[in-house]
């Protein structure tokens, strides 16, 4: 769910945030206050059980601002950021590309949920023998805001901690994937810790809080390996540019036939100057120009009863809308506009603007499974 904009940067909110909010707000207005302070009524206890929550969801946000805008300033995009049930996430347009960049960028989260812990916990000072319930409020949100802090300076991949580690062996030996490595099994070491934890707490008998741990281990432990497979990925993609790994041997469909005809004689059928059924993706075109692509996608969109009278060119995606990438363009970015996109294959270009075949997660895919094949992944 989009919310708006902060310094041009889009955020929103994971339907699982209300999930969170609602625990929080509860377990603030039900047991927190109440037990500290007997004495408020019980509308209080609700408001402000609500305005603290919803200002610990802004200090939340505030430290994810803090990495975008680092980010922002050392020249790596920033996508947007999202609340969910963890906390947020930056979602980060790329790798630093360099280790001081990393570092900085991990450590204005921290170093924001530092800040506001201070200003804070300097609040409480000051209304405690004012305003109860401001001072409560303060109180909580200055220990939450430190236990931020604290929590997301372990030292493991994926956490801020973990980058910093990652940045500080990346300067140290030079080698991004070497301390890639090492950062994420720190990460995935941590993430069993948490899961055997709460193991542990389940057996003591503290079943929220022990089941909360094994969820936030697992939760961990995923996190660490998408990112190292994505770091992986790069390593194995950098040095390569989307004309050496694109198919050339492009299936080309005239516009004028039906979606069936396609689909009986193109997808499932092998003809004389295709390489195989089971192709997902077509260049559609006329007299040498290419009119747009149709993929299997574009064609489970059109009711079956309704193939025989739709045509390929009615279907397709029309050229001048079709995302390109040029022949020289690094096949890691490829994977990342792929990704950004939510699209599986990409026309390939040469310098003229002349389509010359077509790049597909299934070309970057069966390259990485030969590599590691044959032992190149470092
Ligand atoms: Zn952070």
């Amino acid at each position: 769910m989009r919310l708006g904009r902060i310094f041009g940067i889009p955020f929103g909110i994971n339907y699982t945030w209300f999930i969170i909010f609602v625990l929080v707000t509860t377990s603030l207005a039900m047991v927190e206050f109440p037990v500290a302070f007997p004495f408020w009524t019980r509308a209080q206890y609700w408001a402000v059980g609500i305005i603290t929550s919803l200002l610990f969801f802004a200090s939340v946000l505030l430290h994810e601002l803090s990495h975008s805008v680092v980010a922002i300033r050392s020249g790596i995009p920033v996508k947007g950021i999202t609340l969910f049930i963890f906390g947020g996430v930056s979602q980060i347009g790329k790798e630093a590309q360099h280790p001081g960049t990393e570092a900085k960028v991990a450590i204005a989260g921290p170093g924001t949920s530092l800040a506001l812990a201070a200003a804070f916990w300097a609040l409480s000072v000051v209304a405690r023998p004012l305003n109860e319930q401001v001072f409560a409020l303060a109180r909580w949100l200055a220990v939450i805001n430190a236990a931020l802090a604290v929590f997301n300076m372990i030292p493991g991949f994926p956490l801020d901690g973990g980058r910093v580690l990652r940045a500080a062996l990346w300067g140290l030996t030079g080698s991004f994937s070497r301390a890639s490595r090492i950062a994420t099994l720190a990460g995935q070491g941590i993430s069993y810790l948490f899961i055997l934890l709460g193991i542990v707490w389940v057996f003591n008998g503290n079943w929220i809080g022990g089941l909360w741990l094994v969820f936030i281990g697992w939760f961990l432990e995923n996190a660490a390996s998408a990112s190292y497979r994505q770091v992986m990925l790069r390593e194995a993609l950098s040095g390569y540019s989307a004309g050496e790994l694109m198919t050339r041997d492009c299936a080309y469909v005239p516009g004028d036939i039906t979606v069936r005809t396609l689909v009986e004689e193109h997808v499932l059928r092998t003809t004389p100057d295709d390489v195989g059924g089971g192709r997902r993706c077509f260049l559609v075109s006329k007299n040498d120009t290419l009119q747009g692509i149709i993929t299997l996608t574009d064609v489970k969109k059109i009711p079956r009863n309704r193939w025989d009278t739709t045509l390929v060119s009615d279907a397709m995606t029309a050229a001048e809308k079709v995302l390109k990438v040029r022949i020289s363009d690094n096949a890691f970015s490829v994977l990342e506009q792929m990704d950004e996109r939510d699209i599986n294959q990409m026309p390939v270009m040469d310098d003229g603007g002349k389509v010359v075949g077509m790049i597909g997660r299934d070309n970057l895919i069966r390259f990485i499974r030969a590599r590691s094949e044959l032992g190149m992944q470092k």
